[in-house]
């Protein structure tokens, strides 16, 4: 089937960055959030990335206009009926994505792949929600997703040839680079970063080094972009803590324990950047 609109459920920090590449490699966009205004703020920040774009010279206006354009607002997820291809980017709760998939089963044509973005949550527990877990497939975007290469696909036990093949190719269209990872608690990319950040936290809590050292350390010494707790910020600690979360219950191991004062933030809401306060206060 030819892919001409792409929809996409949840249109906070991944979601809207998914919407974004998918517009810019042609498609048309359905946006699905619960609220007008997430759907608005998802939309305000691809504008503001592609207004940077235009100062940069980068992209003409025109572009940046005709790119919004074909990014279609929602909040009624039956609207999913209109897309050829979905990717589900909503929170990282469990009980939430096998809902989202209920409605998007009944929802979308019998042909339509419904691909998630789910950073650790395993692929055949949410395919096991529809009627469809053939054309069920995951399909991970790194963050910011317009700058990030990564695209990580997951084969479900049941994922077909097809649908696998169908998202890797729409990874290369989107000008991303996919890699394949098997239906595993954190797949590949979250299965080593995510107890490298919680031992980050660790050492935190432990008193071993302030959050400067601890930074400092892994972007000096081991060469990282960023150190582990602004990237923590970064990605969400309620996004973290989910996942340290399904490592510990999926694999039954102490070793993937989430540390109390990750758990302790969340309970805060200081959630990183996008409440304003996490390991970093944000302004
Ligand atoms: P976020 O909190 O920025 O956005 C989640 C959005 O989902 C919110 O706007 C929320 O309103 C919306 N939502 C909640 N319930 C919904 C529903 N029933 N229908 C439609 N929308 C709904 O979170 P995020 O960082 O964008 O993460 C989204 C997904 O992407 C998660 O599964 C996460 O694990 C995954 N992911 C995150 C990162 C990261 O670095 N943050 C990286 C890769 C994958």
């Amino acid at each position: 089937m030819e892919i001409k609109t792409f929809g996409v459920v949840g249109a906070g920090q991944m979601g809207s960055g998914i919407a974004q590449v998918a517009a810019q490699s042609g498609l048309k966009v359905i946006l699905n959030d619960i609220k007008t205004e997430f759907v608005e703020r998802g939309l305000a920040g691809i504008s503001a990335f592609l207004s940077r774009g235009v100062e940069k010279g980068r992209i003409q206006v025109e572009e940046k206009d005709a790119l919004l354009a074909n990014i279609q607002s929602s909040t009624d997820i039956k609207d999913m009926a209109g897309a050829d291809f979905v990717v589900e980017a909503a929170t990282e709760n469990e009980a939430l994505k096998f809902d989202i998939f209920r409605s998007l089963d009944r929802s979308c044509g019998n042909e339509v792949i419904l691909a998630t973005n789910t950073s650790s949550i395993p692929i055949g527990r949410i395919a096991s929600q529809t009627g469809r877990p053939d054309k069920v497939v995951g399909m991970h975007f790194m963050n910011p997703v317009p700058l990030m290469k990564l695209v990580e696909v997951i084969r479900g036990i049941v994922t077909s040839q097809q649908t696998f093949q169908t998202t890797w190719d729409l990874a290369v269209q989107f000008g991303k680079t996919p890699a394949e990872a098997s239906d595993f608690p954190g797949f590949i990319a979250n299965r080593i970063l995510m107890p490298m950040i919680n031992e980050a936290v660790f050492c935190l809590y432990q008193g071993i080094g302030k959050r400067e050292d601890i930074d400092t350390v892994m972007k000096l010494g081991m060469n990282h972009p960023m150190g582990p707790l602004a990237l923590a910020d970064l990605i969400g600690l309620d996004t973290c803590l989910a996942i340290m979360q399904t490592l510990y219950d999926g694999f039954g191991d102490p070793k993937y324990r989430p540390c109390p004062l990750l758990r302790k933030y969340v309970e805060a809401d200081w959630l990183g950047r996008k409440t304003g306060r996490g390991f970093y206060e944000y302004t």
